[in-house]
């Protein structure tokens, strides 16, 4: 109920926000100077707002994770997937929409990753690992995604040269809410401190593990396993 009461206002504004965007698009052209200006403003009024409310919407939508995460209503739709083709799909999405950065994908020989999994659920996580790496590295800089396979267990790394955290921050960045409070660690795009342990939440879930290596100034690998599947050729 509460989610229904915290989102349902939320589209409303955007379409309205949408809709006004669109009106003024319709409208007859050339006008006065002043009113070409005054629309002008009020355009730019109205994408800043439109902007403000998607980001609103998706804090909303990790304050709503978290409680279905504490609540236990966060259902696994497991399934036997292949991990190559989870992670080859995120990597393109997260490439799709941040175009001029670079990231480096390098998968093992293996066609196929066979893993028991909610390929939605797992792509979130490695998306909450990417996010980051892009948000806090430089932009200038690529980062890299590993897949590997090692005995049972399939590990996918994020690696960055973003600005590193201590030994302190690499145990504490997967509690709920925690920030950095250093300069280099306030990325663009506001966030609530809830990836981390989302993604945490998500591998363990899966009788998964998730860890970070990394040292100040030395950039962050933020990696997790799972389990292979019963029944495949891996030794
Ligand atoms: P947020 O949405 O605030 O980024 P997260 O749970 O994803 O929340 O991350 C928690 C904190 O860990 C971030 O605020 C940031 O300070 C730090 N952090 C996460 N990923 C990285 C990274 N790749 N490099 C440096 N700091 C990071």
């Amino acid at each position: 109920m509460v989610s229904h009461e915290l989102r349902t206002p939320l589209t409303s504004i955007m379409g309205f926000l949408d809709l006004a965007l669109l009106c003024s698009g319709l409208l007859p052209r050339p006008l006065s100077p002043e009113a070409e200006q005054l629309l002008g403003k009020m355009e730019t009024g109205l994408k800043r707002a439109i902007a403000q409310v998607e980001v609103e919407a998706r804090l909303v939508e990790e304050l709503l994770e978290v409680s279905r995460l504490e609540l236990h209503q966060f259902e696994l739709s497991l399934q036997r997937e292949n991990l190559v083709t989870i992670v080859q799909e995120t990597v393109a999405n997260q490439q799709q929409s941040a175009r001029t950065r670079h990231i480096e994908l390098v998968l093992p020989p293996d066609e196929v990753v066979p893993v028991l999994a909610d390929a939605g659920r797992i792509g979130q996580a490695l998306t909450n690992y990417l996010t980051n790496a892009l948000k806090y590295a430089p932009i200038d800089q690529p980062v890299w995604v590993h897949l590997e396979v090692t005995g049972r267990s399939a590990r996918v790394s994020v690696r960055d040269q973003g600005p590193g955290l201590t030994a302190e921050q690499q145990q504490r960045v997967w509690e709920r809410f925690y920030q950095v409070a250093a300069p280099g660690h306030h990325g663009p795009g506001r966030g609530l401190g809830l990836g981390l342990a989302i993604a945490k939440t998500i591998i363990e879930q899966h009788q998964g593990q998730v860890g970070v290596e990394s040292a100040p100034g030395r950039g962050s690998t933020f990696w997790f396993s799972l389990p292979l599947a019963d029944g495949s050729n891996q030794a």
